[in-house]
């Protein structure tokens, strides 16, 4: 069966992945809050990333630069001149839009061929195949458009008490050029020798024309960014090295690859600046979206920096004895888009059986990777009057992991509570582990695995490996 955005949303919103941000002063539009289940599902992905991108790469270090960065930055970088989409309004209905956007939707619709990317078009041919198709507005039908005009898409606030233009600060719309502005920093202290990469978690902000499909797209969001820095000739090398690298990451974590699809950039659709670019897009239920943006941009970010800063970038090689500006492959994802990812790709429902009226019983599951799952297992007690052990239990379990708990309602029904909100093991309590005035304890609980739905009973000593080993990533 087909899933639907609202049946991720509904599950997001009714068991506490993510709620509406400000809900209770009517929200504020395309804003979101992580509940209790969805801070730890997105931990757990940056986790992962972090993971294996830093802690096991023998490449990389990590950072944790400020978000306000001196506006020069953005003048360097190309923010202050470059960064905008190009905006039109619909005459009739009022309604604002991104050109590119209306192209490709259009284009997608109608079945429609550009041949390359929108984003090889110049605003004025934009322009000219809006009008020579007549494409109306989505919202309205009429075909009465503005002019299109470029709209610069960095938050501005004021540092200090004076708002005035030199007090102006952007919030960073990527994490990226925190990298860029540390390279010496980093080389110094580290004293690694190229290659080399540093790796940055942390928050973006970028006043989006156009924000929606959920999460996928939000003014304030989470980039998992790494910035690897190489000498100029082995790019084209190191850029296919980390598009495996990340290609693979996305595989172990469960991620179906027939729901991944890697897009290469043409030349035409190539910045300026790149020599090699590829997307990784996942097939959502509004279709497909850039989930990691891969590139490969050679000198073009440091280089910007030392002119405009006016302090060396260089990297002196030793054994060539001599000095340049490395080379550069980021590969930037985005911790949201790929967490909506993975819960869009785990979602799942199931008939498993007929209820007694003989309708099909249909089981809601997350089969999420057991790394990403917000708990790695959930203690049932039987019956109440085994609180005592199964809190025993869930105390030493919860020093090693996150763990539910649940006494409420029959033994079925909690079952499925966890595998909607992807609990990979539930652990069952019962008067067998504690015994009785007629049966001796037998000390041993029951797990039964969510996707399988299969039961081992196992001594309670081995529960915590038993399940250390199948959550481990
Ligand atoms: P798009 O074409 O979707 O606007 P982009 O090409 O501008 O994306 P990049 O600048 O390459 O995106 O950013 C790298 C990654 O950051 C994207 O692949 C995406 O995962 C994430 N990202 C970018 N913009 C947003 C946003 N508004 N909301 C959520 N994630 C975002």
């Amino acid at each position: 069966t087909e899933k639907t955005m609202e049946q991720i949303v509904n599950l997001c919103k009714g068991r506490g992945f993510i709620f509406a941000g400000s809900e209770i002063y009517g929200g504020l539009a395309n804003t979101w809050d992580y509940g209790p289940l969805g801070v730890e599902l997105k931990n757990n992905v940056k986790k992962a990333w972090w993971k294996k991108f830093v802690q096991e790469n023998r490449y990389n270090v990590g950072l944790d630069a400020a978000i306000l960065m001196n506006p020069q930055t953005w003048v360097a970088s190309g923010h202050v001149g470059g960064f905008s989409d190009p905006l039109m309004d619909c005459k009739e209905c009022k309604e604002r839009f991104r050109a590119d956007k209306v192209i490709e939707d259009w284009c997608a619709e109608h079945s429609f061929d550009l041949g390359h990317s929108v984003d090889a078009m110049s605003q004025a041919e934009m322009k000219a195949f809006i009008d020579e198709h007549q494409i109306a507005c989505p919202t309205c039908g009429k075909f009465n458009w503005t002019d299109i005009r470029q709209f610069n898409l960095m938050f501005k606030t004021f540092q200090g008490v004076t708002e005035d233009a030199k007090n102006t600060v952007y919030l960073r719309p990527e994490t990226a050029q925190g990298i860029f502005v540390n390279f010496q920093n980093v080389q110094r202290t580290t004293r690694r020798k190229l290659p080399f990469g540093v790796c940055q978690v942390g928050k973006s902000f970028r006043n989006e024309i156009t924000p929606g499909n959920f999460t996928f797209r939000t003014r304030e969001f989470e980039q998992m960014e790494l910035e690897f820095f190489c000498t100029p000739g082995t790019e084209l090398e190191w850029f296919a090295y980390w598009k495996d690298f990340c290609h693979k990451w996305l595989l172990s974590l469960g991620m179906k690859d027939e729901n991944l699809r890697l897009r290469d950039h043409d030349p035409e659709e190539l910045s300026h600046y790149s020599n090699a670019t590829t997307d990784f897009e996942f097939v959502f239920p509004f279709g497909w979206g850039e989930l990691w943006g891969v590139a490969s941009r050679t000198d073009f970010d440091l280089k910007a920096h030392q002119t405009t800063s006016g302090k060396d970038q260089t990297y002196f090689d030793q054994e060539k004895n001599e000095h340049y500006i490395p080379y550069v492959i980021e590969p930037s994802l985005g911790a949201d888009r790929v967490t909506l990812a993975f819960l869009v790709d785990a979602y799942d429902e199931e008939v498993v059986g007929q209820d007694k009226n003989g309708k099909d019983d249909v089981r809601t599951v997350l089969r999420l990777h057991p790394a990403l799952a917000p708990f790695k297992c959930a203690v049932l007690p039987l019956s109440k009057k085994l609180a005592g052990p199964a809190q025993e239990l869930q105390e030493q379990l919860s020093k090693s992991f996150m763990v539910d708990y649940d006494d409420a309602g029959s033994i079925g029904k909690r079952y499925r509570r966890q595998d909607e909100i992807g609990t990979p093991f539930c652990i069952t309590v019962d008067f067998q582990t504690v015994g009785s005035d007629t049966e001796e304890a037998d000390h041993c609980v029951t797990i039964r695995e969510r996707d399988s739905m299969e039961q081992v009973r196992i001594p309670i000593s081995e529960v915590q490996a038993y399940i250390a080993q199948r959550v481990a990533f």
